[in-house]
């Protein structure tokens, strides 16, 4: 079974200046897969901004013009939990060996192997069978390659070896046409000026215009409610307090080295001051807290440390805040810092 969703086609993905290098590519890779020089193809960008999509439609287009070709799309953590359950059953082999006469492996967000080196092991081994015998490899990821954290250097070559196309986010004309082209598909009627109202709005996630529209659509329906602007504003208002900024890790070092008045360099330092561990094991829980990045990759970007120092830093931290009273605050101050 290929597990791919037809209804993520070429044609439901709406081409804007944002996607046009990324859409065509994929294009040209479901035209002759394999036989191209984009392989691998990396589909990278932020959340919602259509990379699953467009793996499907890579897959569905493929499997349309070769039905005799076996095309297959996985995320990268159903492949990881695939790969440690055939190790835990002793068929390690029969694994690579499955992924291995596939024609097209289309894997999702391969950031989720960062960390994971016996999952990047098997598919590095994977990879170089299929990229050799002229098998089609697509991959999408949160990030480009050089920001990739925790992947093996050899696996991050393989992957400059194709393409990397990114997704950015759509602008005002192509937010509009997607709309459009939901509402059509729906069959939903919806005066222009609310179309543009949303549009307008709601600025760096697809999904979340998406999401807008159906609620819209939903509240009106529900509410045997004409669709108003004023309709409009409550849903989108909504939406947009709902969407929580993506924090960095970078962001919470700064917010925390400022709250403590100190300099990066110093929350990093080796030092065992303890007002200086408190810091740094502060900003590793609020890390693991506001992002989704591994331990490892916590650890290496704050000071290179490990991941069980890491580990160490979230209980300490969940412990003195349920003990320390001036301990706690520091975590209410700093949450109130990050949330805004
Ligand atoms: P990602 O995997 O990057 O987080 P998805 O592929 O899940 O994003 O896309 C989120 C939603 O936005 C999906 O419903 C998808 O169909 C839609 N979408 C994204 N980009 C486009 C586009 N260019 N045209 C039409 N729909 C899009
Ligand atoms: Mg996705």
């Amino acid at each position: 079974e290929s597990q791919l969703n037809p209804n993520y086609s070429f044609e439901n993905f709406l081409e804007g200046d944002s996607n046009r290098l990324a859409r065509s590519a994929g294009l040209a890779v479901a035209a002759k897969p394999g036989g191209t020089s984009f392989n691998p193809l990396l589909i990278f960008g932020g959340v919602g901004l259509g990379k699953t999509h467009l793996a499907h439609a890579i897959g569905v287009d493929i499997k349309d013009k070769y039905p005799e070709k076996t095309v297959l799309y996985i995320s990268a953590e159903k492949f990881t939990q695939q790969y440690i359950d055939a190790v835990k059953k002793n068929n390690r082999n029969d694994f690579i060996h499955f992924y291995q006469i596939i024609d097209v492996l289309i894997i999702d967000d391969v950031q989720f192997l960062s960390g994971k080196t016996g999952t990047q092991d098997v598919f590095f081994h994977i990879f170089n069978h299929l990229h050799q015998n002229g098998k089609q490899v697509v991959l999408t990821s949160d990030k480009a390659p050089v920001d990739m954290q925790d992947i093996e250097q050899r696996l991050l070559s393989r992957f400059k070896w194709g393409l990397s196309a990114e997704l950015q986010n759509p602008d005002f004309e192509t937010r509009v046409s997607i709309l459009k082209n939901k509402l059509y598909r729906d069959g939903v009627e919806m005066p222009e000026d609310i179309i543009e109202y949303v549009a307008k709005n709601i600025k760096t996630n697809v999904r979340e215009l998406e999401g807008a529209i159906i609620s819209l659509i939903a509240q009106s329906s529900f509410n045997k409610k004409e669709i108003t602007i004023d309709l409009a504003r409550i849903i989108v208002e909504k939406f947009v307090k709902n969407t929580k900024r993506e924090v960095s890790i970078d962001y919470i070092q700064k917010v925390v080295s400022d709250y403590f008045q100190m300099d990066i360099d110093t929350l990093q330092s080796k030092t065992r001051k303890r007002h200086i561990v408190q810091a740094r094991q502060l900003a590793m829980f609020f890390a693991k807290k506001f992002t989704k990045a591994s331990l490892a990759s916590i650890g290496s970007q704050i000071g290179k440390r490990d991941h069980a120092t890491v580990l160490h830093a979230c209980k300490t931290v969940d412990n003195l805040s349920s003990t320390d009273k001036q301990f706690r605050k520091y975590v209410e101050d700093i949450t109130k810092k990050l949330s805004v």
